[in-house]
């Protein structure tokens, strides 16, 4: 697993500099070679329902924008959606009120942690340290940190307008998303012959016919 945290292009030729690391450490058997993976989206829709599609978990945007924590969102989104389809509930009602006001917390979250930097994030880490030594309940100061109070209500609007970029997407929905990080000047490096083998395996198999669900740019 490769996973990459700013703007790239080529993203493949990380994953061809890891296998070539691993061949040389490890037996490696890799065949059938195929590639899977995606674009991890923090990202909030206008619609969670859009011409009879239900977007569930990461393909909804509903992670947690703080700590990339996602599993949770994406098993209670798509209990959601299947309790929909029966006419159990509503999912966009469901979503909007269950999941949507967290992911919210988490990204507003995520701004105010961007702007205390490494120093304000140590003294955070360390007042919930205390705070789980104190309770005997590491979970509890989490619980009052991703409580949707009345200042992170009003911090919303600055985060959506300071953090998150507006997007029209192809299907006619619009999104609020966190961009990728800019690249760095050390993101451009020469590959390894094996990695540069290991890139022109993969783009013979992609010409036989082979496709991806992601692209190689991530910008
Ligand atoms: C390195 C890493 C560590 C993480 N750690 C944690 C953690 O500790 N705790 C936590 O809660 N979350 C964690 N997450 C996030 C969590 O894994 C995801 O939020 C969660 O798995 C999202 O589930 P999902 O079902 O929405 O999407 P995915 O798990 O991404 O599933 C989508 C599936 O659809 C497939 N797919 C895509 N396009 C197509 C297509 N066109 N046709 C067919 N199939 C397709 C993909 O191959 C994939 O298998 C982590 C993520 C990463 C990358």
């Amino acid at each position: 697993c490769t996973c990459l945290w700013r703007q790239q292009s080529k993203s493949s030729r990380y994953l061809n500099e890891t296998i070539a690391w691993y061949e040389q450490r490890y037996v490696l058997n890799r065949r059938p070679i195929k590639r899977v993976g995606g674009k991890g989206d923090f990202a909030q829709p206008n619609k969670y329902v859009h011409e009879g599609r239900y977007y569930v978990g990461e393909a909804g945007g509903l992670q947690d924008c703080m700590w990339g924590f996602g599993m949770r969102y994406a098993i209670t989104s798509g209990v959601l959606a299947a309790k929909s389809i029966l006419g159990e509930c509503d999912y966009e009602t469901e979503v909007r009120g269950r999941l949507v006001p967290l992911v919210r917390t988490s990204a507003i979250n995520r701004f105010l942690m961007n702007r205390v930097g490494d120093r304000g994030f140590k003294m955070v880490a360390n007042h919930w340290m205390r705070d789980q030594e104190k309770k005997g309940d590491g979970l509890a100061f989490m619980r009052w940190l991703y409580k949707p109070g009345i200042v992170w209500s009003l911090l919303w609007p600055i985060v959506k307008l300071g953090m998150l970029r507006r997007k029209r997407l192809a299907d006619g929905r619009t999104v609020h998303r966190m961009p990728f990080r800019k690249s760095l000047s050390r993101d451009i490096w020469e590959p390894s012959v094996r990695a540069v083998e290991i890139g022109a395996q993969w783009d013979a198999i992609r010409r036989s016919g082979v496709k991806t669900s992601f692209g190689e740019s991530d910008a």
